[in-house]
């Protein structure tokens, strides 16, 4: 499908200065450049919501991997609302739900994926799921999640995720089945996702600076 090799590539190089955009006071000496800009990642998920609607079936449980993936979930979520009311040829039932992760402390993955709370998913059973995830690193996340997953027999399981980094050292062969953009291997925050559970409430998506990095280590 041409769509699904159309997420946007993010060079390398690609930065805007901050000075460009509104940046809360309060992070603005602890960013080195915006990365992605709010309206961009807000138009792609738009894209993205047009794609889950003409490919998946519903009713869809749509499963919002907490805390990163929020914002963009909630964006998704309103763009497939708006679509569903003004496509009449197709619409699709959504089934909202949560699942809380955690592997990350400072800037690093512990390498210890785990589910947080020991939530009960057998109404999964027979339904059609899309794991909705802010960004795929190394992979273990998403991995780890498909399985757990998985054990509560689910008619299918798809990912959507806002974020996939081009990480040299991913080992595990996984290809997400919406991507928004592919991004450099480079530590960044802001649109819900964190640095120590700072920054989710940063609007654009941003490289943090080293500033950034000692004023919120843990
Ligand atoms: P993976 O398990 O694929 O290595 O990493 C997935 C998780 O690590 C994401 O859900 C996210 O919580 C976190 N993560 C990976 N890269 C970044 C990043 O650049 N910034 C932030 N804030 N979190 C990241």
């Amino acid at each position: 499908d041409k769509d699904k090799l159309r997420s946007i590539p993010i060079t390398d190089t690609q930065s805007y200065p901050l000075e460009s955009f509104l940046i809360p006071a309060h992070y603005i000496n602890d960013l080195s450049y915006v990365m992605i800009p709010h309206g961009l990642i807000v138009d792609r998920a738009e894209k993205l919501a047009y794609e889950i609607i003409r490919d998946l079936t519903g009713p869809l449980v749509m499963l919002c991997v907490l805390k990163g993936a929020y914002q963009f979930y909630s964006d998704l979520i309103d763009k497939i609302q708006s679509l569903n009311c003004v496509y009449k040829h197709k619409s699709l039932q959504l089934d909202i739900d949560f699942i809380r992760m955690k592997s990350y402390v400072d800037d690093s993955s512990t390498g210890d994926v785990k589910v947080v709370g020991h939530e009960d998913f057998t109404r999964v059973k027979g339904k059609h799921v899309l794991i909705v995830e802010d960004i795929v690193d190394t992979g273990a996340t998403i991995l780890k999640l498909n399985s757990h997953i998985s054990k509560f027999q689910p008619a299918s399981v798809k990912v959507a995720t806002l974020l996939l980094k081009r990480n040299p050292a991913r080992t595990i062969e996984y290809q997400p089945d919406f991507v928004g953009f592919d991004i450099p291997d480079k530590f960044i925050v802001g649109y819900g996702l964190d640095y120590n559970e700072y920054f989710r409430d940063l609007p654009h998506i941003c490289v943090i600076n080293d500033a950034g990095k000692v004023k919120y280590s843990s």
